[in-house]
Order: structure tokens, then C-alpha cells, then sequence
């Protein structure tokens, strides 16, 4: 049985004051690790402090983006060494919008994927496709690529802990859900990939979130899918009582 994992994706919102009470009211009431994981992915600003409010509690801290290269001359980037070294446990890559605005590739996430187990940091790695792309018919073809070339050359077990998140584009912040078939159809595709791309066993193990307008309204649906072992959450995960209904559904 696979454990689910919630991650609320603040992207870039909140100041340090807002984060800080946001994880006062939410780190002590979210359920067990052991049952379910939470997780808050904050600005860079925020994870050093962050982490430290967190420490002993059920409630985990994800970058939403780094580097690849330990360190060196890469002005404005944040290093897996550096995540690391503050206690950072979840990183995740290749988000949509990084595609999109920041020309994050295939192949600069997979750099990134082996740079965070390299960091013991477990990857959180974005797929999905354009409405265009999904009208067009080229959903699971351009799927299977982006989980292809995301988890190229990782290990079996590695594969194992890398938690992909299925995100359509056209669901993102436009409070259009993928129904909850349409979203498990594709997430019983991403692990079919795995399967053939890596093992059977890979292909059980590897958890796979939903990501695109979830909310405590829909939630409950979305997770009771076979292939959907948690959610990636944008907009419903700003606010700390709606948060916790998301972690609580886990
Ligand atoms: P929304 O939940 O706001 O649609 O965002 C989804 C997302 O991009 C999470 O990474």
C-alpha cells in the first residue's frame, strides 16, 4: 500500500511573516507521518526557517526548484547542497511553470533528479500536458516521454522514492479539474511507463500525485483513484484550514 503524500505548492506567495503563521497553525495538526505525508513546498526565503519551526514535527518542507551543480558560478541558484545542508527534504522539478517561463527541459530535470538523491533530497518531478496537446490527442505519448527522460539513468530504488506529479496544464489555476477518470487514466499510464521503463516493482512503489484546481472539494475523489497516491496543490494550499482538510483526505 503506497503512502500518500499532500504537498501544498505555495509557489511565489506569502511574505516571511505569513509563512511563519502559517506553519504555527498547521505543523502540530497534520496526521502522522507515518500515515500520510505533508509537505509545504515554500520560497527559497523561507525554507531555513521553516525547517527549523518543523523539526520534530509531521510537517515537511520542499523547495520548488534548485540546481543541479553543487556550487559554482550560477548566479541566482540554490544548490542541492544547500537544500540539504538546511534540512530540506522535498525538492520539486520541473513544474510546468518552470517549463514554461524558465526553460526547464527533459533533460535539466533528470540532471536534477540524480543531483537530489545524490543529496539525499526526494524529487518531486512534474509532468503534464497543454490543452492543445490533450485536444490533439498527444497526452500519453508526451507523458511517457517526460517520465522517460525524467527518470533516465536513476536506480531502480531511486525510482522507487521519486514521487511524480501529474500535472495537465490546462487544470492549473483555471479551477478545471481533470475528472477524477481522466486524471487516474493517466497516472495508471505513468506507471504502466515505469513498469516497462524500469520494473514492475519500480511501477508499484513509485507514488504519483494528481496536481491542477484540487480543494478540499474534490479531494476525496481525486485520492480513492487506483493510480493517484496524492496531490499537488496550488491555490487551496495557502490558506492553513484548508491545508490541513487536503492532508487530512490523505
Ligand atoms: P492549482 O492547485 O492552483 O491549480 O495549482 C496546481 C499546481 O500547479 C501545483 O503545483
Amino acid at each position: 500500500m503506497r503512502k500518500k503524500v499532500i504537498a501544498g505548492n505555495w509557489k511565489m506567495n506569502k511574505v516571511l511573516a505569513d509563512a511563519e503563521s502559517f506553519v504555527e497553525a498547521t505543523k502540530n495538526n497534520v496526521p502522522s507521518a507515518d500515515k500520510v505525508e505533508s509537505v509545504v513546498c515554500a520560497p527559497f526565503p523561507y525554507l531555513h526557517a521553516l525547517v527549523k519551526k518543523t523539526a520534530g514535527t509531521d510537517l515537511a518542507v520542499a523547495a520548488q526548484n534548485m540546481h543541479y551543480e553543487e556550487s559554482g558560478a550560477f548566479t541566482g541558484e540554490v544548490s542541492p547542497v544547500m537544500l540539504k545542508d538546511l534540512g530540506v527534504s522535498y525538492v520539486v522539478l520541473g513544474h510546468s511553470e518552470r517549463r514554461e517561463y524558465f526553460a526547464e527541459t527533459d533533460e535539466t530535470v533528470n540532471q536534477k533528479a540524480h543531483a537530489a538523491f545524490n543529496h539525499g533530497i526526494t524529487p518531486i518531478v512534474c509532468v503534464g500536458e497543454t490543452l492543445e496537446q490533450r485536444e490533439s490527442n498527444q497526452t500519453m505519448d508526451l507523458i511517457a516521454d517526460q517520465v522517460k527522460k525524467a527518470l533516465t539513468g536513476l536506480s531502480e530504488d531511486q525510482v522507487k522514492q521519486t514521487i511524480i506529479a501529474y500535472e495537465p496544464i490546462w487544470a492549473i489555476g483555471t479551477g478545471k479539474t481533470a475528472t477524477s477518470e481522466q486524471a487516474n487514466e493517466v497516472c495508471t499510464h505513468i506507471r504502466k511507463v515505469v513498469a516497462e521503463a524500469v520494473s514492475s516493482d519500480a511501477a508499484e512503489a513509485v507514488r504519483i500525485q494528481y496536481g491542477g484546481s484540487v480543494k478540499p472539494a474534490n479531494v476525496d475523489e481525486l485520492l480513492a483513484q487506483s493510480d493517484i497516491d496524492g496531490a499537488l496543490v496550488g491555490g487551496a494550499s495557502l490558506e492553513a484550514d484548508s491545508f490541513l482538510k487536503l492532508v487530512e483526505a490523505g
